[in-house]
C-alpha cells in the first residue's frame, strides 16, 4: 500500500503487517499526528484525505522499525538534489 502526503510517499509492505502483533503504527499515528492510519482487515489503511491531513511526522515509520516489522518506508524526494550532488562531485 502506498499513499502520498504533501512532500512524502509512505510505502507499507502489508505482507509484514499480517505477522505484526503490535500494530504500533496505528497508535503512533493517533498519538503524534491526526490518526489517518487505521486498522482495516488486519493491516494499516488510510482514513481520510492524507494529502490534507497528513502531518509528515514520520512517527509511523519510527514505531514500525522499533516495535513493528520494519514494513514502512518513507520517501522524501528532494528536487534538484541529484543535480546538485553531481555538480559538487558527491554522487
Ligand atoms: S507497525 Fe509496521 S508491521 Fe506493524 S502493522 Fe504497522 S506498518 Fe505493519
Amino acid at each position: 500500500m502506498e499513499f502520498q502526503e504533501k512532500t512524502i510517499s509512505v510505502i507499507i509492505d502489508e505482507a509484514k503487517c499480517r505477522e505484526c502483533e503490535t500494530k504500533a503504527c496505528i497508535a503512533a499515528c493517533k498519538t503524534y499526528a491526526r490518526g489517518i492510519l487505521v486498522l482495516k482487515d488486519g493491516v494499516p489503511a488510510v482514513q481520510g484525505d492524507a494529502l490534507r491531513l497528513g502531518t509528515e511526522c514520520l512517527a509511523c515509520e519510527y514505531e514500525c522499525w522499533f516495535r513493528g516489522k520494519g514494513a514502512i518506508r518513507i520517501e522524501a524526494l528532494t528536487p534538484g538534489l541529484e543535480e546538485y550532488r553531481r555538480k559538487m562531485g558527491i554522487s
